[in-house]
């Protein structure tokens, strides 16, 4: 593709000869046909550049190297954004994030944009997904269309690296999706599968962790591939592989320590951006057009997948998809034809109040605007580390015009709901678990290029990103130290103040904590979770009248807060007032009817009020999403008791003996519940062995 030389414009977008050209070159599929089952395989954080089919020596891959042997491979692939959930989205849908409106770590996808999950529910088939990390939960709308859309993370299971990390590793993800195939096996499906390991931290199971001890990014990508490979073979095994249609690709690379960033999310440099694409299309469907192992140089994107699945199909490209089919290019019929890559990153902006950063790439130039805008001549610099804008500012206006027309082109006439919303305290946890910063900067969305640029930040994030680090392995005293240096240097930025806040609370260092969080209000009064944490934490400093002024201020200003909510609950009943606290609860627990915290609390504070009918329903309903509590089973059975169910509150104090042996309150509820059957010898033996747990727990006279 070498048809240009730097300043020349040699960029052809024909885009209407070709729109019809994919869906008439593969015959479609007759009605009485069997639809082709579809497998769509994302493994985050997945450098193009290392894959062996990618030509990197370092890793094995044969999973991988077969799949891209049998199918198509395209060389030269750019998402729109380098950051998990708005890049599936991109994925999911065939739109760009500012249309689809995820463009940050959270989010909600914007009511109305179709997903390709819903077109395949429309074509008649199952859809399913299995997703590897949190920070796809469907609750940020990615599972819309998905019949079955699997995101439980439950305490067990996961990978429990850190305290709270939300993970699942490849082989539990391809465990479930087996499951979910396997029930689908007369039925056609598209099933949707995404693999999180290569995302730090990077630790792979054994053996790669021993095989790859010196390049553990390596090994994770080593570690999906041979789960990949267990997957196909059982699809093999089942006969659903041969006709299957499968494609393989990523949300973004991963900088490792490029431009010194070492993760991805901050900068749009194509360390971030090229990911593998690979589509394994069955012969059905290939009717001999289509060559395996064929490799095609043009550039394409990550939005052109949805609508290239559609034509393999031999389906018409629907009108809502800002991508293009690729599958003319796949048959080596459009030589020469480069797809205009645009990407984004509001992260900086969002998170740190710095400028969000814009691009737009051909295979030869890239432009990223920004306060202080870059041009790239990728042929001589693939690296982008000479920026030539100077010299060259005539190409990078005419990339910077076609960047603003595709913007305005493809932007949402009618923006309406969805995008960018505050989170929650316990989201802004998990995701810093995961090693993001959720929390929001403030400030007007549309405001860019007047904030620093992130070039010249980047110390300060990386100081940042060692504070998280260091806090998410426990040593907050060490994050404390680093926030205080970054906050001495930056004191008008609300992230640091935040995060010491967060930090100082770990620590029980509460009034500390008060202090940073007023600091962060001073920067971002609009922070409702910083609210949210000032209440709380003059609530564990003993503050109470402080707290509840506080969390009701924050009720005024938003009254869906079940967080809050819960919160006034606690201070309410730390006051004695039951009834006040149960009302609370029964708002949260209306809204979040899986919340255990609150459905727990609720069944206390109704077993105060004498309410033990409320309090074991509240408790059965939490069982329901927590079966192996103890508590919650332990205060059942004491309902149970009270409401003179022994049968019930029996059943219960086995499950308590059972999952806590060495707990005396369960024996002892457990002998209450026999001797209200009128069972006194198995009673007295419960009795003794609470009393031989604990002395407190004498038996009652018989
Ligand atoms: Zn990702």
């Amino acid at each position: 593709m070498r048809i240009s030389s730097l300043g020349k414009p040699y960029f052809i977008l024909i885009l209407v000869c070709w729109l019809g050209f994919g869906s008439n070159l593969i015959a479609g599929q007759g009605d009485t046909k069997p639809l082709t089952n579809v497998v769509l395989v994302t493994v985050d954080t997945l450098r193009a550049d290392h894959l062996r089919a990618y030509g990197y020596e370092a890793v094995k891959t044969p999973a991988i190297n077969a799949l891209a042997a049998e199918g198509v491979l395209f060389e030269n692939v750019i998402v729109q954004t380098p950051i998990t959930l708005p890049s599936h989205a991109s994925i999911l849908t065939g739109t760009y994030p500012f249309y689809h409106g995820l463009q940050d770590v959270v989010g909600r996808l914007r009511d109305g944009v179709p997903t390709l999950a819903e077109w395949f529910k429309e074509q008649g088939y199952a859809t399913g997904a299995v997703v590897g990390s949190s920070v796809l939960l469907s609750q940020w709308g990615l599972s819309r269309g998905f019949d079955f859309y699997e995101d439980n993370f439950p305490t067990q299971g996961i990978r429990q690296v850190d305290f709270s990390r939300v993970e699942r590793p490849a082989n539990h993800v391809i465990d479930l999706a087996l499951r979910w195939v396997e029930g689908k096996r007369d039925q056609p499906f598209f099933l949707w599968i995404h693999l999180y390991d290569p995302h730090d931290p990077y630790e792979p199971p054994e053996p790669f962790a021993s095989q790859y001890r010196d390049q553990p990014y390596d090994g994770e990508v080593e570690f999906i591939d041979s789960e990949l490979g267990r997957f196909f073979e059982v699809l093999k095994q089942w006969g659903l592989y041969q006709d299957s249609l499968i494609v393989f690709t990523s949300d973004h690379g991963e900088s490792l320590g490029e431009h010194k960033e070492k993760y991805h999310a901050y900068y749009i440099y194509d360390c971030s951006l090229r990911i593998p694409l690979v589509f394994r299309v069955p012969p059905h469907l290939s009717r001999g057009q289509l060559s395996s192992g064929s490799r095609i140089p043009n550039q394409v994107r990550s939005v052109d997948i949805a609508p290239t699945v559609m034509q393999l199909l031999g389906k018409q490209v629907t009108e809502w998809i800002q991508g293009e089919g690729l599958v003319a290019m796949m048959a080596g019929k459009r030589p020469n034809i480069h797809l205009g890559a645009y990407a984004e990153t509001h992260y900086p902006r969002i998170h740190f109040g710095w400028s969000p950063l814009f691009s737009y790439s051909t295979p030869d130039q890239k432009y990223i605007e920004a306060p202080i805008s870059e041009l790239y001549d990728l042929k001589q610099d693939s690296g982008e580390l000479q920026n030539i804008i100077e010299t060259e500012s005539a190409l990078a206006n005419q990339l910077k015009n076609r960047m603003y027309e595709l913007q305005k082109k493809y932007a949402p006439v009618n923006p309406g709901a969805g995008g960018t919303e505050e989170v929650d305290a316990a989201t802004i946890e998990r995701l810093k678990s995961l090693g993001y910063v959720a929390f929001s900067a403030g400030g007007a969305a549309d405001s860019g290029l007047d904030l620093p640029d992130p070039k010249l930040k980047i110390d300060t994030y990386n100081r940042l990103n060692q504070a998280i680090e260091l806090s998410r392995t426990g040593e907050r005293e060490a994050a404390v130290s680093i926030l205080r240096e970054v906050a001495g240097k930056e004191p008008e930025m609300p992230i640091v103040h935040f995060m010491l806040g967060s930090e100082y609370f770990h620590l029980g260092l509460f009034l500390k904590a008060v202090e940073e969080f007023q600091q962060t209000l001073k920067y971002n009064p609009e922070s409702n979770v910083a609210r949210f944490s000032l209440a709380r934490s003059y609530l564990r400093s003993g503050l109470i009248d402080k707290a509840e002024g506080v969390v009701r201020e924050l009720i005024t200003l938003e009254p869906a807060n079940y967080g809050a909510r819960h919160l006034l609950a606690t201070i309410l009943a730390k006051r004695g007032d039951y009834q006040g606290a149960v009302q609370e609860e029964l708002f949260v627990v209306e809204h979040r009817p899986s919340y255990v915290e609150a459905l727990n609390n609720l069944g206390s504070y109704s077993l105060n009020l004498g309410d033990n009918q409320q309090a074991s329903e509240a408790y059965l309903q939490a069982l329901q999403s927590a079966p192996n509590s103890v508590m919650v089973r332990v205060n059942l059975a004491l309902a149970f008791l009270n409401l003179r169910q022994f049968e019930k509150a029996l059943e219960q104090a086995q499950a308590v003996t059972r999952l806590a042996p060495e707990l005396a309150l369960g024996h002892y509820y457990l002998g209450q519940a026999y001797r209200g059957q009128g069972m006194d010898g198995e009673a007295s033996a419960a009795f003794l062995k609470a009393k031989e747990l604990d002395p407190k727990f004498d038996a009652p006279n018989l």
